[in-house]
Parts: C-alpha cells; structure tokens; sequence
C-alpha cells in the first residue's frame, strides 16, 4: 500500500489526504492510486522485458473505464470473462487485437460479440464451446482466433473457491485430453489456432504452483508444435497474489525469474492475465462509523459500509486491513467492524485493535482495488458509492454515486 501513507497523524492517497475525499465525495467510496496502478503494471512490465509479452489486465478485478483507460494507455491488453466486459473494455478505448476472452460459459450472442469485434483470442475452455464457436464463425463469415484454455490439475494453495488449476474445477480442457483437443480443433473450417492458455488460480503466493503448471503447458506447446500446430502465444494466466496482512508475495521480478526460463525457450509471445497484483493494492474503500455499539459481549463499529459494498470478507473469510483517516492515539480496543446489512454475516474485520471510534469517525478499509466495486451489489436497496481516482494532488470522481433512482431504474410497479 505504498500510494496511501500516514502524514502527520493522516492518511493520504498520494498527495491527497483521505478525509477530504471522504469529505467532498462522501462515503461509502472506494479511492484508487494512478501511482500504484501504474508502478504494479510497470513492475510486471519491465521484469518481461527482452521477451515478447502482452500484459493483459482482468478486467473482472477493476472494470472501471478510467482503470481500464490509464492501463491501456500504457499499453496493457485485457483479460474479459463476459460480453459486459468486452463493451466496458471497448468503451475504454482498449483496441480489440489486445483482447483475451476467457470463462467457462460464453453464450452464442457473447461469441458473436466478440467475433464481430475483432479480439486477439478467445480461450476457449470445452469441447462443446469449440463447436459452438465454429459454428458461430461460420454464419458470420469468419475465423475465430482460438487457444485452449489447459486444466494442468496443480494444487495452487489458495482459498478453494479461488483455485482454478485442479482436475476437479469447472475450468479449462483436461490435461489428458488437451492433444485431443487440439486434434479437434484443426479439424473446424472457421477455428484459427493460435496458442495455449492457462490459469491456476487467484492470491497465489509461491512459485511451485506456477512452476508445475507451466511446466506441463511448455511441455504439451512443444508437443503441438512438433505436430504442426504454428502456435504464436502462450497464454500464462494471471493469479500472483498480494499482501493483505502478512503474506509475502512474490514479486513481478521474483515471479519473472522463476517462470522465465520455462516459457522463454517456446520462442514464442507471452501472454500475461494479472488483476489483483494490479488493482488490489492501488486502492481503499472509505467508510464512516454510524454507531459504536457495545453489548457487553463484544464491541461493534458499525460502519456505512457492508457486505454489499466489499463482499469479501463474508465470501471468502478475507482479512482487509483497517485503519483510522486520523491516528488520534487513543487507547485501543477490541472490535468488530460490521455493516448495516441485515446479516450476521456482513462484517468487514472481526476482533480488531482500534481506537475507541465514535460516530462520524473515518475508517480506510486496505488493499480494496480489486474483487471489491465489481462484486458489490445494492443488497438491502443500498446504492453504491462513487469510484475516486487519485493523480498526485489531483483526484477525480471516475464513477459517481449511485441515487435511489439508479436503485428502481428499470422496475416497473
Ligand atoms: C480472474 C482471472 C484472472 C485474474 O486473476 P488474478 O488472481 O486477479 O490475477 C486471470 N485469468 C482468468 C481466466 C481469470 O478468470
């Protein structure tokens, strides 16, 4: 969280301090980091150099057209999983040729989307998808760039709903029957074949899991090269995780030079899909006590902020860091920090040291910038936040508040 720092009691996001955006802007908001954006791009950027790459961002992580644009002027492609994103990403003025659409379940109508766009790849993940994707190229008189998104069963020791690389998920073409696959596929007039896709999982913190992955994939790439396939990218996926507490990731250098001598051998483009090692550091949610409630069993700060806003915590057990706007030095106290939806299960820290807080006190919620505004929902007919993107001493609304029309909007009594 190198962009948000404590000054003078504090905290900023870059140059501007947190309680005037919370100030002006209102809250609940989630603030972003032009700086930290960038440095974690630039830092995967530079460790890939001398090797041809595309770093294609998950839009799925961060959708908002201003994160998209800032990354994809500076040269970032982007990982889609649905035809929302492909409009999001266009929109954002992302060229279609540094598009990957990955997912397991892409409808006709989405293919024929993306088709009709022009994107670099579509990963595909089942044989019956494969079909389709023929058949839908065919109507439109084209040819579909195609790579096969590989299941190369590894354990990735992650939280189990983010682990994608096992023989068990719903991802990908199995391992034993990709050279099959493949067969198939060459054999489907409008399919072009262009490369081999993978993704193991998200919030990975160690090489071996990448390291075995990529292992079998160069192995099967030289496989189908040796057959004649002229495959002209190998698509590693994304999954590099972050610290939210005290984990120690890897970094883009530590990562690079474990998984470069793999994949540098193939020859061929790299293709990388990272979107929490992005967005997840570069940004915070704001949020502002309502209550400090004391029932003599535990402490509640009830915040305006819920499960609705960053579902995380309820979702997956996720820990987010939480500090006050302003150190006040107070004494601490033990607490949860709870939301003001209608579930028990709405909390966003459980059993933390805080400040005693009162009403109106600020809280940052941490390392928010990724899986948070594009899982938030208006559960409880509650309308989101804005979206704050901050530049040095400037800062921006890049998605404004929702308004109780916004909540109706499409209803009809
Ligand atoms: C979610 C996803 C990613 C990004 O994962 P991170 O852990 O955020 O890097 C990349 N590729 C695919 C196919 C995904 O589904």
């Amino acid at each position: 969280m190198m962009e948000f720092t404590l000054r003078n009691d504090e905290l900023y996001c870059e140059d501007v301090p947190l309680a005037e955006i919370a100030e002006k802007i209102g809250t609940p908001c989630f603030v972003y980091s032009t700086a930290a954006l960038l440095k974690a791009y630039e830092d995967l950027d530079r460790a890939f150099s001398g090797v041809e790459h595309l770093i294609c961002f998950s839009v799925k992580s961060n959708g908002n057209l201003a994160v998209l644009s800032l990354l994809s002027r500076h040269g970032a492609g982007m990982d889609i999983v649905s035809r929302g994103e492909l409009f999001r990403s266009l929109k954002a003025g992302v060229p279609a040729e540094r598009i990957v659409y990955s997912g397991v379940g892409k409808t006709r109508e989405e293919i024929r989307y993306a088709l009709e766009s022009g994107i670099l790849s579509f990963n595909v993940e089942s044989l019956p998808e494969l079909e389709a994707l023929d058949r839908e190229a065919g109507l439109l008189g084209k040819r579909a760039p195609v790579s096969l998104r590989i299941n190369p069963d590894v354990e990735s020791h992650t939280h189990e709903y983010t682990a994608t690389g096992k023989k068990e998920n719903k991802f990908g073409i199995p391992y034993a029957g990709a050279l099959q696959a493949y067969a198939q596929a060459a054999g489907y007039r409008n399919l072009e074949i262009r490369g081999i896709d993978t993704h193991i999982g998200s919030q990975i913190t160690s090489f071996e899991p990448f390291i075995q992955a990529f292992r079998k994939i160069a192995d099967l790439f030289n496989t189908l090269r040796n057959k004649g396939f002229d495959l002209q990218f190998c698509d590693i996926g994304g999954g590099l995780g972050i610290a939210y507490r005290d984990e120690t990731p890897l970094t883009a250098e530590q990562y690079a030079s474990a998984v470069r001598p793999i994949l540098e051998p193939l020859g061929c483009r790299i293709i990388l899909e990272p979107g929490r090692f992005i967005s997840g550091n570069a940004g915070v949610l704001l949020t502002r006590v309502i209550h400090f409630k004391q029932t003599g069993v535990r402490n509640f700060a009830v915040v305006d902020a819920g499960m609705n806003d960053l579902i995380r915590p309820s979702l997956y057990g996720a820990y987010h860091e939480i500090l006050p706007v302003h150190a006040n030095g107070g004494p601490e106290v033990k607490m949860d920090v709870v939301g003001p939806i209608c579930e028990s299960g709405d909390w966003l820290a459980k059993d933390r040291q805080l400040p005693k807080l009162k009403e109106g006190d600020l809280l940052c919620v941490n390392s928010a910038g990724a899986y948070s505004y594009t899982m938030s929902s208006n559960y409880n007919s509650r309308p989101r936040g804005a979206e704050v993107l901050v530049d040095g001493r400037k800062y921006r609304v890049v998605r404004r508040a929702e308004t109780y029309d916004d909540l109706i909007r499409g209803e009809e009594v």
